[in-house]
């Protein structure tokens, strides 16, 4: 997972915190009805959400020195911290 392109990780994070996120607002939609369904599906979104941004905290990382590139924040090319390109290999898409 360390060698994808950076953008491709930052999707992959976002992907994981919307799914998270859909799991939660189902949740709550079931609220009234079944509020066991509710705990179940928002205390597993809520762990999904957490995981995406786990995944978002230990892999968006500039690839030469590892600072953190910014939360929800695509990287400009370079690293703000020692100026290295970040998404050179984003042709491999
Ligand atoms: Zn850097």
């Amino acid at each position: 997972m360390k060698n994808w392109p950076i953008k491709k990780i930052f999707k992959v994070a976002l992907i994981i915190k919307v799914l998270g996120f859909i799991m939660v607002a189902t949740g709550v939609a079931f609220f009234d009805a079944n509020f066991v369904l509710f705990v179940v599906l928002a205390s597993i979104g809520g762990v999904v959400m957490l995981g995406g941004c786990l995944v978002d905290i230990i892999y968006y990382r500039c690839p030469h020195c590892g600072f953190y590139l910014g939360k929800g924040r695509l990287p400009y090319g370079y690293c703000k911290f020692c100026g290295g390109p970040i998404d050179n290999d984003e042709t491999q898409e």
